[in-house]
């Protein structure tokens, strides 16, 4: 079942959701060669907690930590650890709380120093493919049109989609109805309504798209070892517009402070 929000919890949604924001802003400003992943996942609970917030996925069907966090092959899900970041990764940070009752969740995947061309190519593709499919999150779509908006343009530049993970409804629930695959076929798939709010989240591969579950039950890995980049959005649809809860604004000004 779809649970239709009213303004008043999209309101809600949208302050837990730039909490989110400003949460991957705080553990970006401290990603950098040496840093360990663990380290990060301090510095998001503890922003967190300051601003009278719970970490949504601490405990989440057991998991063990405030963000998932996603170096190089890792897709999602990776679990924050001693692993000392690297110059030339890329990481998944992937960050919930819950505050008055809702929930919120995004994701950005950022550079750690200088990358490759390649895997800044990804990272824009990534980002790109983000934004089409939430171009799509308008009243009168269907969830088809979201996919094939993200699958297409990723695509195009040769990458590949995961299929076995996918966006979802947000709300007093983490994964609520509808899925929202980042892969699909336009005019196919529920039907978006207005105060639906949904989180597209693109997790695109720059090799094949088949990926596989660690032994440690939760890191999922590209199957040929191959970067992948991951963003998060929670939008809110609406008649006319897809109104983005999250912003990325906060995570660019620390990007550009740093450069
Ligand atoms: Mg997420
Ligand atoms: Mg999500």
């Amino acid at each position: 079942m779809i649970v239709l929000k009213t303004n008043e919890e999209i309101e809600i949604l949208r302050e837990n959701n730039l909490l989110v924001s400003q949460t991957l802003a705080e553990v970006g400003r401290h990603i950098r060669p040496g840093v360990t992943t663990r380290k990060l996942d301090q510095v998001a609970e503890t922003f967190i907690r300051d601003h009278d917030a719970i970490p949504g996925f601490k405990g989440y069907q057991g998991f063990p930590a405030t963000l998932c966090a996603s170096v190089n092959d890792q897709v999602v899900h990776g679990i924050p650890s001693g692993y000392e970041l690297k110059e030339g990764d890329i990481i998944s940070i992937d960050c919930g709380v819950v505050k008055n009752g809702f929930y919120g969740d995004s994701a950005f995947t950022f550079a750690v120093g200088e990358i490759s061309p390649e895997k800044d190519q990804l990272l824009r593709v990534t980002r790109g493919s983000l934004e089409k499919g939430v171009a799509q999150a308008v009243a009168g779509n269907r969830v088809g049109d979201i996919g094939y908006a993200v699958q297409n343009y990723a695509e195009s530049f040769g990458f590949s989609v995961v299929r076995e993970l996918v966006g979802h409804g947000l709300g007093k629930h983490l994964h609520e109805a509808p899925e929202v695959p980042n892969y699909g076929k336009r005019g196919r798939g529920p039907k978006l309504k207005e105060g639906m709010v949904i989180c597209i989240e693109p997790m695109i591969n720059m090799g094949v798209k088949e990926v596989y579950q660690d032994r440690d039950g939760w890191t999922i890995h590209t199957a040929d070892g191959q970067p992948s980049a991951h963003f998060e959005y929670a939008v809110a649809v609406r008649k006319n517009r897809a109104d983005v809860l999250t912003t990325f604004e906060y995570v660019d000004k620390v990007l550009n402070q740093k450069k």
